[in-house]
């Protein structure tokens, strides 16, 4: 199950006019200290206005509170429901303020409030479930909500009307939620009449009539019946269909039937807008079957399935990111469960999560009135985070342009991942191992041929040492025939073939005479990435030993940390410094001896920088 998030709903529209002053956040007349863009000057949305450091809210929050966080914009923002006046006058006040708006496109939920009372739109163009009932989410426990298919018409329509009301709006940027459509939620969903006839026009066009018999038993393609053919089987699942084959053909009807709707959604868009916008989605998890999207979108704004600490480590999911495509902002969100279970005392929580992402050169969203799941909403006081912004937008330069280590990189397949689901588990399993023992480690994505096809080449892989491949990930011939070139240029290839290989990764590492760049005591409750720039190095350190009986962190002390230092790098006359959010600046006494810097780290609160400079 991907849960996915829902803005509050709207307030209803016929009492909109006179409770406007209540209803809109208390402070959105243009500020005194800000001077309001002139009325008759023209606003333009650039899109270079993306950047990896700026700093977003979830939510509709009051002026006062994005400038206390340094936020540059707001997203999941307005017209949930399609355009109101009410919504259009806090895109205005936003806009003549500085911020920008990411407005919320759900395309998948069916709330009779989304589509304005229009039962009937809900019940014939929402999806059907392996026992031919009518779908409904799973994830919204508060009232039934219809689940709306991807591959209905009528629906698709609706969802183009909505999409040029955000743009007459004045939306910035849209933020697509549910963008898995159909495909993602195949327990409660993908068998109403047109997934069924998208099923069998997909099969036509790629199978002659001998190859539909032979290979899946189907005698009459204009006739075949998916739904059918499974209750016949007995399946009560897709995933018990007893012909595997068919099965992933299924789903890459679903996968590619999606992704062919929201390329036109977008181009749909962009045309009729005319002016520049941008588009992000909530890809939950960063999953493999979200993986797909990426290439249609500018940036990423995703839920994740957070965890609670010590466990909850993410540098896999922020590198891998990454690794997809640099250029495009990754902003994490703890999923809607997660929300529902966070208690208020917890704060000190956003500040960990937003330096972990950030220290692997992601962000993290912060919410205002963040729908949670069963329908309570959270908000972050902006006075327990302004200390961790403020140091973020003050130290933006220890963020970007980074040059990390380029020593160990895991090996990631999507074509795996995307049809075994322990293969992605294998990797995020293996990334947490990594940062556990504190190997510092990229990643490096490979494609699959039909969704998402990318080449890796073998300069990408010549810049590593060792690559890790995890357990249950393969590739194609031509993948191989690069791998097999980079061992015998000398490059060391580990691949688990067993989950439980796992936990041995850094035995396996050192077992190829590898000398680790970093070497500690610290215990896997701390996260330390390594980067370097204009011959100053920089690591991040994220304490993850969190106690939520207390709820506060407990600090790691007395580290003994030796990087070695890279060959190029001039280390005549340098200082170490730490600094941190949490507590004055210091400098910290150390030894070199040849490349090797070694010292002690007194103390660890929440996050700290060491810079080498
Ligand atoms: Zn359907």
């Amino acid at each position: 199950v991907l849960p996915a998030c829902k803005t509050k709903p709207e307030q209803s529209t016929a009492s909109q006019t006179q409770t406007e002053a209540s209803t809109s956040p208390p402070q959105t007349q243009p500020g005194n200290t800000t001077l309001p863009t002139q009325s008759n000057e023209l606003y333009l949305f650039r899109n270079d206005w993306l950047d990896k450091d700026n700093i977003y809210v979830y939510g509709q929050p009051p002026l006062d509170y994005l400038r206390a966080v340094n936020a540059t914009g707001v997203t999941w923002s307005v017209y949930w429901a399609g355009l109101t006046s009410q919504d259009q006058n806090y895109v205005e006040t936003l806009h003549q303020n500085g911020f920008k708006v990411a407005s919320s496109l759900p395309t998948v939920q069916g709330d009779i409030d989304l589509v304005r009372g229009d039962s009937s739109l809900l019940e014939r163009a929402s999806c059907r479930d392996i026992q031919g009932e009518i779908s409904y989410l799973s994830w919204v426990s508060e009232k039934s909500v219809y689940f709306m298919c991807h591959n209905n018409p009528e629906w698709q329509e609706f969802l183009k009307t909505r999409i040029k009301e955000n743009i007459d709006g004045g939306a910035d940027a849209i933020q697509i939620d549910e963008i898995e459509g159909t495909g993602g939620h195949l327990d409660i969903a993908g068998f109403c009449e047109y997934c069924l006839k998208g099923f069998r026009l997909y099969l036509g066009e790629r199978y002659s009539a001998a190859e539909l018999r032979d290979r899946f038993g189907i005698e009459n393609i204009d006739s075949f019946d998916y739904r059918s053919y499974l209750r016949a089987n007995n399946a009560n699942t897709v995933w018990e269909d007893p012909n595997q084959d068919l099965l992933h053909e299924y789903l890459n009807f679903q996968y590619s039937s999606r992704l062919t709707q929201i390329n036109d959604l977008i181009k749909y868009a962009r045309d009729y807008a005319g002016r520049d916008i941008l588009f992000s989605a909530n890809v939950y998890g960063l999953s493999p079957n979200l993986q797909i999207y990426i290439p249609l979108l500018d940036f990423l704004v995703a839920e994740i399935p957070i965890g609670s600490l010590p466990e909850g480590k993410q540098f896999a999911r922020y590198l891998l990111s990454d690794a997809i495509d640099p250029s495009k902002p990754f902003i994490a969100f703890p999923d809607i469960h997660n929300l529902a279970s966070l208690s208020a005392d917890d704060w000190r929580l956003w500040r960990h999560w937003l330096a972990e992402a950030y220290a692997c050169g992601a962000s993290f969203l912060l919410p205002y009135q963040a729908y949670t799941y069963g329908g309570g909403a959270f908000t972050l006081p902006a006075e327990k985070m302004a200390d961790y912004t403020d140091f973020i937008t003050a130290h933006a330069d220890l963020y970007l342009n980074v040059t990390p280590p380029a020593d160990v990189a895991v090996l990631y397949s999507l074509e795996s991942t995307l049809l075994d689901w322990s293969a992605w588990e294998n990797y995020l399993n293996l990334g947490r191992v990594l940062q556990e023992v504190h190997v510092p480690f990229q990643v490096i994505f490979n494609g699959d041929n039909q969704l998402f096809p990318t080449a890796i080449n073998s300069d990408t892989l010549a810049k590593y040492q060792i690559l890790v491949i995890p357990p249950g990930h393969y590739f194609d011939a031509t993948t191989e025939l690069l791998l097999e070139q980079y061992s015998q240029n000398g490059g060391k290839i580990i691949r688990l073939d067993t989950p439980a290989e796992i936990s041995d990764i850094y035995s396996l590492i050192e077992s190829t005479g590898f000398s680790f760049k970093l070497t500690t005591d610290a215990s896997g409750n701390l996260g330390i990435t390594l980067n370097k720039k204009d011959n100053v190095l920089i690591a991040h350190i994220i304490n993850y030993n969190y106690d939520y009986a207390a709820h506060d962190f407990t600090p790691e002390k007395n580290v003994t940390i030796t990087f070695t230092l890279p060959a190029d790098f001039l280390t005549g006359d340098k200082v170490l410094r730490l600094l941190s959010p949490d507590s004055p600046e210091k400098t910290l006494d150390y030894t070199l001896e040849g490349n090797r810097l070694s010292f002690i780290l007194p103390e660890v609160y929440i996050y700290s920088i060491l810079l080498f400079e």
